[in-house]
Formats: structure tokens, sequence, C-alpha cells
């Protein structure tokens, strides 16, 4: 249940409603909207008389949240949560260009990219120190030696960084080097993950499950949100589909319909979106242009012999040309770089 409560109750009284409904079962969680307090009661607590909190003094209206999602609902929560990290306000009008290898695979590499996705314009550096490969003889990643290097090199260039994590046990560890951390497509359903990611309180880039609808997905986050971490970014990559020409069928109609049932900010992922370079800056340009609120590049300054995800990444020039593409599409909708 959502209840609104009235604009002249003071604080005391939020928490006597509060109280009130957690002595039910219920877990509250609250939000703060243009001035009005907004409690999403949810869980399987013992069935209260709705129509009895209805006349509580405090209350102003209940109302019933039907998304299964209620925190990550619109109903909860209805502008859309803006997510600050670094240089970056991710959900904002300034779109968020996060951009950098696969893979961190040496200093070098990493801070070549670094150095030239900042130039380009990115604010967010990415890279995995811990890979799920899809094979065990594929490169692993370099582990916490990488994610000191992905580091620096982000702090060397004013850079944020969002970096994979596989493992509930590394949670900490990731969090301790990024700025965000991310949760693979892979990994969009290990709720003991979820769980982990959501003490880390740090912001969670949660990418859509290859064979995920849009509600679970929005289920996965709702996870987090229920376990108390309110920042978590949502990215299509692309789902498994019949269609094998590209690696990925980027799901673009996925944008406008999470921005209507979502308040959370989605980002696109052209690069494992369709696993080919010449394809990633159309459908970057496309993603914009359908209200993403910004986009996860991989880019390696040489592809030929990246460890992991060669094929799908922009050399530096191509990114610089796509943030320069996507400029006058960000204008026309009254969005920033
Ligand atoms: C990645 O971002 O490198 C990655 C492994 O992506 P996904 O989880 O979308 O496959
Ligand atoms: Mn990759």
């Amino acid at each position: 249940m959502l209840l609104r409560i009235r604009r002249d109750a003071g604080e005391a009284a939020v928490s006597d409603v509060s109280d009130r409904l957690r002595l039910a079962g219920l877990a509250v969680h609250r939000t703060d909207q243009e001035g009005q307090v907004r409690l999403a009661a949810v869980g399987q607590g013992a069935t209260l008389d709705w129509d009895e909190v209805r006349r509580w003094p405090a209350v102003e209206a209940a109302e019933p949240i039907l998304a299964p999602f209620p925190l990550a609902s619109r109903t909860f929560h209805p502008a859309d949560t803006v997510i600050t990290v670094g240089r970056c306000a991710v959900g904002s009008a300034q779109l968020a260009l996060m951009a950098g290898p696969c893979a961190v695979e040496g200093e070098q590499q990493a801070f070549t990219i670094a150095a030239a996705v900042a130039r380009a314009g990115a604010t967010v550096l990415r890279g995995g120190a811990y890979k799920p490969r899809t094979s065990p003889y594929s490169f692993q990643g370099m582990g916490e030696e990488g994610l000191r290097i992905l580091r620096r090199a982000a702090d060397a260039h004013g850079l944020a960084l969002v970096s994979e994590v596989l493992d509930p046990q590394q949670v900490g560890l990731v969090a301790s080097y990024a700025d965000i951390v991310q949760v693979g497509a892979r990994s969009m359903q290990n709720l003991s993950l979820l769980r982990e990611v959501a003490r880390a309180q740090k912001p969670v880039l949660l990418k859509r499950g290859p064979a995920a609808t849009i509600e679970e997905w929005l289920m996965s986050a709702e996870h987090v949100l229920a376990n108390g971490n309110r920042q978590v970014i949502l990215c299509e990559r692309g789902i498994r589909t019949f269609e094998n020409h590209t690696r990925n069928t980027l799901d673009l109609g996925a944008v406008p319909v999470v921005q209507e049932l979502s308040h959370l900010p989605v980002l696109v992922d052209p690069s494992h979106g369709t696993g080919l370079r010449d394809k990633v800056a159309p459908m970057a340009r496309a993603a914009i242009a359908a209200g993403a609120d910004g986009l996860l590049i991989e880019v390696h300054h040489d592809p030929d012999h990246a460890l992991s995800d060669g094929p799908q990444s922009l050399h530096p020039e191509q990114f610089e040309e796509l943030v320069r593409q996507i400029r006058p599409i960000a204008a026309v909708l009254g969005r920033t770089l």
C-alpha cells in the first residue's frame, strides 16, 4: 500500500504511522515528493483494516500499489530518481556516458583507454576485473590487482569507476574500489548477490538478464531496493532471441516501457547488445533517441588484441565520433552530455 501523509503532519506523526505499520508486520519505506511524505508498506504482514488506516489522523490517503515491484514503481516514487556519481548525475537531463574496456588487462591498457574516453566526454570508466566468461578457458580477469589499476586510471582522468562483481563474497572488495558495482546479465537473479550489493550502499548497475522479461528485471531491482539501497541504475544489454546476426537482440523498446513503470534510470549497452563494432554507433544513437539516460560502451585502443570482447569494442576515435553524433540528438530531447 502507498500512504500519503498529510502535509501538516509532523515528523512524530510520520514515525507513529510507520511504527504502527511495522507492528502489523509490514516493512515501511519512505520517500518525500514535493514536500509530501509517502510511505510504502510492503510485505506479507497481518492484514490491516485499510479503511481504519485511512482514518488515522496523519494519513491523507492510502491506495494499493498494483505493480509487483512497489518500491521500483512510479506509484511509490513518481519523480525520476537521480543518482550522483562523481561528475555524473545518472537519470538527470545530463546523459551518463560510461566507457572503457570490457576487461582491465594491465596498467598501460587501462590508462590509455581512460585517457581516451575522458577526452571524448565520458564521465565514468568501465572495466571488469572479474569477468563472467562463457568458457572457463577464457581470460577470467585480473582480480584485485585489476581493480587497483582501474581506480588509479579513473582517478588520473577525473572519472568515476564501474566494475562488475560476480560473487557475494567479493562485494566489499569491489565496492572499496569502484563507485558503481555492476551486477552482470548472468547474475541478474543471483539473489544473494543482490542482497549483498544492497548492503554495500554504493550505486548498483543492474543489467537485464539475457532471458529476463522487463518485469523480472524490475523484480531484481526490487530486491536491491527492499534491502535498503535506493541507488539502482538499470542497463538494457540485449536479450536472447532466435535472431543470430547480432550477439543479442537489443530491446530498445524496453527503455520507454521501463521509464513508464519505474523511476529508476535506464542505460543502454549497445556493445553487448549487438556484439558487432560497426553496429554499436547506430544502436547507441537510437538508444539516446529512445530516451535512454546514458550509455555503457566498450572501447579498446587495440581491440584486435583485447583479451575479451575485442570484436564489439570501439576504437577510441570511433567513440569520439559517436559522442559528437549523440550531442545534437540529446539536444533535441532537451538533454546534455
Ligand atoms: C560486461 O559488461 O562486460 C558484461 C559481461 O556484460 P553482460 O553482463 O551484459 O554480459
Ligand atoms: Mn564485455
